[in-house]
């Protein structure tokens, strides 16, 4: 019975994931285009989950051996079952590959018994309801499987396999093997938990932003793949979309990417809006983006709400508008708000898939659209659209705060070798002593340096994030117009946002530079020995990683190293590095302003407190402002600019010490 049903079980089960699988792709497809190069995906697809995918998962040591054996033996198990079921072979190699079979299926069912054990006590972070299932179903499958292949080699006692026993025995492997097939295969393409390795798959092979995987040829240089500037919009063409107002409005392979999402919930652990009871959670939002395309409700929904929000109100249709003011659509607008686009989502999720890119495609069209960006958003970008600043100051008053210090204007100079941005910064009195304080380190080191003065335009980093990309666009072409005037070799700025926009973001519109965060620079200075430093007198101290300098743009060590190099013992925080917690200040948030049960800052400032150190070092404007904001702080705040200019010998001291130091030793400006 087992040799004849089983090749029909096994032809139907395909059948109906071909169809399935036509149906999804059907689904995803009906998302705006967007071109990739099919075949070169598809060969990279084995490298991207073996290398890139498999770097997320295995920050989670004991989940990734589990789910190397469970999906590696799947895989291997359920290929094998197909050839030797339906392929005719020659008996000896048939019994190798039941050999195989025997082993692989052993190895899945190890695996599934691990994700069982997991799911006996799963973290709040896991989504219930059909993932329950999942064990019994991995179980059932890698089990029946062993058995089957067990008997067809002979290595059952006589007993088992025949007459009534072997019948019943037969027909209970049948049963369990179709249960397993279904959730496992079928479930792939038909919409079920394991939706998530077929789409995954793909995601990986079709994702929008392919520069993010590694290569053979990246790996033998050392290169660290990032791709976090936004995508530009098209604004040129009057016919092209203005952001996202429907699920259908997202590009095909953005929707591939939402149905690759495996409900681990490793973004709603890491999430700061979350964490502080605002309105969002970000693996409920890629789930409510499947909702969308499939036009349901968030009823069977089974995991943790958006805070403060009851899950079974919201439902969404396949081209009805994502968001409507007055309720009742997938997503109330507070939610995208919360958004402080810190991208900890998509450094934690393990499926690649790209959460601060769909909240910012769909605030552009509340934005741009709509003109509903909630807070003190729209006045934001008024001032930026008549002042260009954000605050609404007279462009002049950017150079007030340096009206002793004489500093070089290229208007005047026309060149130098580093051109201080100085950011929206400063305007800032809190700001202006971080500036004042790196003007004095570069004097130090006797870098030539100039400023743009009143030339230089907020970055156009905020207007950007609040969906405002024809403000964003028309103030990266002013500053990238006002910067081809000049020459200069690098652009220094101690404000992460403006290093990111200037570094990732302005090169789409043809600003190509080369840019350095101030604490990157100063590290090159200090390497360099141009500057001469006191050592560390003070308490201990910890240090706060900026969002739009670790994450955006992988710059964790530099300013460990100028701490360290001042004599400081760092005392890191338990959510440091790649890990860090955001400190609330980006994405707009602090203008935007939805409440939640607690403040992100003083989250943060916990964090600190809990290292007991007495000074957090920063290297970020607004981490500033948010940290000093926190009230009864346990900790100073001060940027990495102040503690090396307080660190500063004298000029003559520095004059006589480096006299005595006769070797020249070159910095790149
Ligand atoms: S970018 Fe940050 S705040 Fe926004 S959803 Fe992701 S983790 Fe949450
Ligand atoms: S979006 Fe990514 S990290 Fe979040 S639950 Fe889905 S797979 Fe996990």
């Amino acid at each position: 019975m087992l040799n004849t049903l089983l090749p029909l079980l096994l032809l139907a089960v395909l059948a109906l994931a071909v169809v399935g699988a036509v149906r999804r792709i059907a689904l995803w497809r009906r998302g705006r285009p967007s071109s990739v190069p099919v075949l070169t995906g598809l060969m990279a697809m084995p490298r991207r989950y073996l290398v890139d995918l498999h770097h997320v998962v295995a920050r989670d040591k004991v989940f990734a051996n589990t789910h190397v054996a469970t999906a590696g033996g799947f895989v291997a198990a359920a290929a094998l079952l197909l050839v030797v079921y339906l392929v005719p072979l020659p008996g000896s190699v048939e019994t190798v590959l039941e050999v195989l079979l025997l082993v692989f299926s052993a190895t899945m069912f190890v695996g599934a018994r691990l994700v069982a054990k997991r799911r006996r006590h799963p973290p709040a972070r896991l989504s219930k309801g059909p993932w329950m299932r999942l064990p019994k179903s991995l179980q059932a499958f890698s089990g029946s499987v062993f058995l089957i292949a067990l008997a067809n080699l002979g290595l059952l006692p006589e007993g088992l396999i025949s007459g009534v026993i072997g019948w019943a025995l037969a027909a209970v492997l049948l049963v369990a093997l179709g249960l397993g097939l279904a959730e496992l295969l079928l479930g792939m393409t038909w919409g079920g938990p394991m939706k998530h390795a077929f789409a995954g798959a793909l995601h990986l092979a079709f994702h929008r932003r392919a520069e993010r995987f590694s290569t053979r040829k990246s790996d033998r240089e050392g290169k660290v793949h990032r791709s976090t500037g936004l995508k530009a919009l098209n604004l040129e063409d009057e016919t092209a979309p203005l952001g996202v107002a429907t699920p259908e409005d997202f590009t095909w392979n953005q929707r591939l990417g939402f149905d690759a999402c495996v409900q681990c919930g490793r973004c709603e652990a890491v999430c700061p809006a979350f964490a502080a009871g605002q309105p969002l959670n970000p693996k409920k939002l890629i789930q409510d983006m499947v909702l969308g395309m499939t036009g349901h409700s968030d009823a069977a929904y089974a995991g943790s709400p958006y805070p403060g929000k009851a899950v079974g109100e919201h439902q969404g249709t396949p081209s009805g508008p994502i968001v409507v003011e007055a309720g009742g659509a997938l997503l109330d607008a507070d939610t995208l708000w919360s958004c402080t686009t810190c991208r900890a989502c998509v450094e934690e999720c393990p499926m690649m898939i790209e959460h601060v890119d769909a909240i910012v495609d769909m605030r552009r069209f509340m934005t741009l659209e709509q003109g509903q960006t909630p807070g003190k958003g729209s006045e934001v970008i008024d001032n930026l659209i008549a002042t260009d600043n954000p605050n609404g100051y007279a462009p002049a008053a950017r150079m007030h705060w340096a009206a002793d210090l004489s500093l070089p204007l290229m208007r005047d100079l026309g060149q130098a070798d580093v051109l201080l941005w100085l950011g929206d910064g400063a305007f800032d009195m809190r700001n202006q002593r971080t500036l004042r304080a790196l003007v004095k380190v570069l004097r130090a080191a006797e870098v030539d340096f100039a400023v743009l003065g009143d030339e230089e335009r907020d970055s156009g980093d905020v207007a950007r994030r609040l969906g405002d990309e024809a403000t964003f666009q028309r103030l990266a072409k002013a500053n990238i117009a006002t910067l081809e005037k000049y020459r200069f070799q690098t652009i220094v700025t101690c404000d992460p946002h403006s290093f990111h926009v200037l570094s990732n973001e302005y090169g789409a519109f043809g600003g190509h530079y080369r840019v350095r965060h101030h604490s990157t620079y100063i590290d090159e200075l200090m390497a360099a020995d141009r500057l001469s430093l006191r050592s560390w007198k003070g308490g201990s101290v910890t240090y706060h990683d900026p969002c739009y300098l670790g994450r955006y743009n992988g710059e964790y060590e530099a300013p460990r190293r100028v701490l360290t190099a001042l004599g400081i013992e760092l005392n890191e925080m338990q959510r440091s590095g790649f890990r860090s917690r955001c400190c609330g200040g980006g994405g707009g948030a602090p203008i935007t302003d939805i409440p939640g049960e607690r403040r992100i800052p003083d989250m943060r400032m916990q964090d600190v407190a809990e290292t007991g150190a007495e000074l957090v070092a920063v290297g970020c404007p607004q981490c500033t402002a948010m940290l000093e904001g926190v009230v009864d702080a346990t900790a100073q705040v001060r940027d990495i600019a102040e503690l090396v200019a307080d660190a500063l010998i004298s000029e003559d001291a520095a004059g006589k010490e480096r006299a005595a130091k006769p070797q020249v030793v070159e910095v790149s400006p």
